[in-house]
């Protein structure tokens, strides 16, 4: 049962939202214009610049806006007073974006909003400035009186592992206290077809270094008795899959992934496999994808082809990234990695292995009355197509983060990308009719959720939090 929105309420927002898409493109055109690359090489006078340049389309919207800094990013949060009674809505998005890379592949220049065959193309135009321009649409749908107390947070160091995020959550965290947080920063399942995020994985990226002498010597006098570092890194790295590509490491967990319709095919499309190349790991596609772990090694130091001389190599290390399950304690993950890159190092060879990144994963309880609300406005947005819950197989540090600050709300994680997306990729771009579809849907979750009865409001926040703590019914 969610609440009744009446037809001419709906087509007037639809409408509404209708108008307002040209100058909500000409605003994301603006913000993707500005290389607001949050990585330390980068010029960071930009994401500066953006941070401002989203506080303004805030303060235009009659928000109270201040841009927040601390020890990293410039993040933006605006907020507006609930009306009387009424739930108030925190959104996200952040507005910093991945290098545009060396340039190689792009069709149209990274930082230079072109449109081709209704989609835009250029770096953040969807991954995020998109998510960042849905709130504001939401807003002005409203005309800058929704019928919540709306608080906007836009981080300013997302694509860089959000390090700052956990203080400034301590420190600010108070001003975005929320019934419902929406984050406007993942995909929908397909053209056509809105998705709710509800799990997504979390992930250890450890460094290991495997050492068996003390300097390098000639590979012709020594090789045959003395083993080289890197022959034994190989190995060792070998172990982490079994024979059918599966992750050998013990004790982990996983899961089974909703029953979605997912082929072969569409995933070799989707990620470029080549012709006779098998998928590797067993189970259906999705859950190798979204609830069970993962093991990839992303990089190897060890001379270069081109300098290698003929000796043994004493010392060689490898990045190893892990992804775990949605509820997997990244502790135990950690732990379980540590025991098994321990027990299968060869032939004594000495090993040091450091903790380089972690990051728990996430599983929303994704029930309640708040949830049907936005089901309902998602399924309005898509004139009758009802969204599916989705996992998503990457880590997004920040989803834990709000959900561990604001355990009583309801947590949804949107998004404005679609597989052709090519978030942190060249030629990222952004389907605009899908776009409209879910800036409609932001407006119309506000209406709903601000016709809410708050009897129900709170029934649903002691729902959301099932899945974290007893629940006191
Ligand atoms: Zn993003």
């Amino acid at each position: 049962m969610t609440t009744k929105l009446p037809a001419d309420r709906r087509a007037a927002l639809t409408r509404r939202v209708g108008e307002l898409m040209p100058e909500v493109r000409r605003d994301l055109e603006a913000l993707t214009r500005i290389p607001s690359v949050s990585l330390d090489s980068f010029d960071q006078t930009q994401v500066d610049r953006s941070a401002d340049a989203v506080a303004d389309l805030l303060r235009a919207e009659g928000l109270d806006v201040e841009v927040v800094r601390e020890g990293g990013r410039p993040a933006v949060i605006g907020r507006l007073a609930a009306p009387d009674g009424a739930p108030t809505i925190t959104l996200y998005a952040h507005h910093d974006v991945q290098p545009p890379g060396d340039g190689l592949g792009w069709e149209s220049a990274p930082f230079e909003p072109t449109e081709r065959d209704g989609r835009l193309y250029g770096r953040g135009a969807a991954d995020d400035k998109a998510g960042v321009m849905a709130h504001v649409a939401a807003l002005r749908a409203h005309d800058g009186r929704p019928p919540t107390g709306v608080n906007i947070f836009v981080e300013g160091e997302e694509e860089i592992g959000s390090d700052s995020l956990a203080t400034i959550l301590e420190r600010h965290g108070h001003k975005l206290r929320a019934d419902a947080i929406v984050l406007a920063d993942s995909t929908n399942w397909d053209i056509g077809t809105p998705a709710l995020t509800t799990t997504l994985r979390g992930m250890i990226r450890v460094v290991v270094t495997v050492s068996t002498l003390d300097h390098s010597v000639h590979s012709g006098m020594f090789g045959g008795p003395v083993p080289d570092a890197l022959m034994a890194l190989v190995r060792l790295l070998a172990s982490l899959h079994d024979d059918d590509g599966g992750v050998a490491v013990q004790g982990l967990r996983g899961g089974e992934a909703a029953e979605l319709d997912y082929s072969q095919e569409r995933l070799r499309q989707e990620s470029g496999l080549l012709d006779g190349v098998q998928t590797i790991g067993t189970g259906s596609l999705l859950s190798r994808q979204w609830t069970r772990p993962s093991i990839t090694t992303i990089g190897i130091d060890a001379p270069s082809v081109d300098t290698a001389s003929n000796t043994l190599v004493p010392s060689a290390r490898a990045k190893v990234s892990m992804r775990i399950a949605p509820d997997e304690d990244p502790h135990t993950a950690y732990q379980a990695l540590l025991n098994h890159l321990s027990r299968h190092t060869p032939w004594g060879a000495k090993i040091d292995v450091h903790l380089d990144d972690e990051g728990a994963g996430f599983q929303a309880d994704a029930q309640g009355p708040m949830y049907d609300e936005v089901r309902a406005a998602f399924e309005d947005a898509w004139e009758g197509t009802k969204p599916v819950d989705i996992g998503v197989g990457g880590s997004i540090p920040f989803v834990a983060a709000f959900a561990e600050q604001f355990p009583q709300a309801a947590i949804f994680v949107t998004g404005v990308e679609d597989p052709d997306t090519r978030a942190h990729g060249a030629n990222e771009s952004l389907h605009l009719g899908e776009f409209e579809r879910v800036c409609l849907a932001e407006a119309l979750l506000l209406e709903r959720l601000g016709r809410m009865k708050p009897r129900k409001v709170l029934h649903s926040q002691a729902r959301s939090d099932t899945l974290r703590g007893p629940r006191d019914e």
